[in-house]
């Protein structure tokens, strides 16, 4: 059951290349596959309201699609991460597409937002030596995490199982700004900030936990 929720030791050492954790003693929030606007603006007041900074790894298409959200989650000192510009399997292309999928994604940050990206996360968390290849020619920083929400699966209790249990105070957690979760997100990211004070532990920005 861990293993769902927090990678094994020996596969964050064998891949070492990835970040899996935090490098300070903070927990660094992550958000997958947006933005949307149905979930998007729920999570900027939240974050917000609890003056939290968090990595959005998004989803070229949406940020094609939803600019004003893009430019919300920049005004507000979130950063943005690639998380390839149509979330396919990158295990399954070429290396060209590859290429291209994580180029493009740079590429409309930079035209539309003058934003360079810095930070990179391939969709569904898989990866070859082709991938880790393309992630080095685009001189990006590859995050993954150790804490695994599993929040896609629309079920609240999964969650707060999986972060009662395995959360702890250098934690990469992953969570998602997608319709998947919508109905249960901002129940999770209250459930979440109350473990964290109970813990004491601290959350920090994605500058220093990346660093
Ligand atoms: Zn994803």
């Amino acid at each position: 059951m861990k293993y769902s929720y927090d990678p094994p030791d020996i596969i964050k050492k064998l891949f070492n290349v990835f970040q899996w954790n935090s490098n300070s003693s903070k927990i660094l929030f992550t958000f997958d596959d947006g933005p949307i606007p149905e979930t998007t603006p729920w999570i900027l007041d939240f974050l917000n309201q609890n003056k939290i900074k968090a990595l959005f790894f998004c989803v070229g298409n949406n940020v094609k699609k939803n600019p004003g959200l893009v430019n919300d989650i920049i005004s507000e000192n979130h950063v943005i991460g690639n998380h390839t510009f149509n979330h396919k399997r990158l295990t399954r292309l070429s290396g060209e597409e590859i290429r291209k999928e994580i180029f493009e994604f740079n590429s409309i940050l930079k035209k539309n937002f003058n934003y360079d990206v810095k930070y990179i996360r391939p969709p569904h968390g898989r990866f070859n030596k082709s991938v880790v290849s393309q992630i080095n020619k685009a001189n990006l920083k590859p995050v993954m995490w150790s804490m695994l929400t599993r929040d896609y699966k629309n079920d609240l209790n999964l969650v707060k199982f999986g972060i009662s249990k395995y959360l702890q105070s250098n934690s990469i957690i992953v969570l998602h700004d997608s319709l998947k979760s919508k109905d249960i997100i901002i129940d999770s990211l209250k459930f979440i900030l109350e473990k964290v004070n109970e813990k004491k532990y601290h959350i920090g920005e994605p500058s220093e936990c990346l660093r």
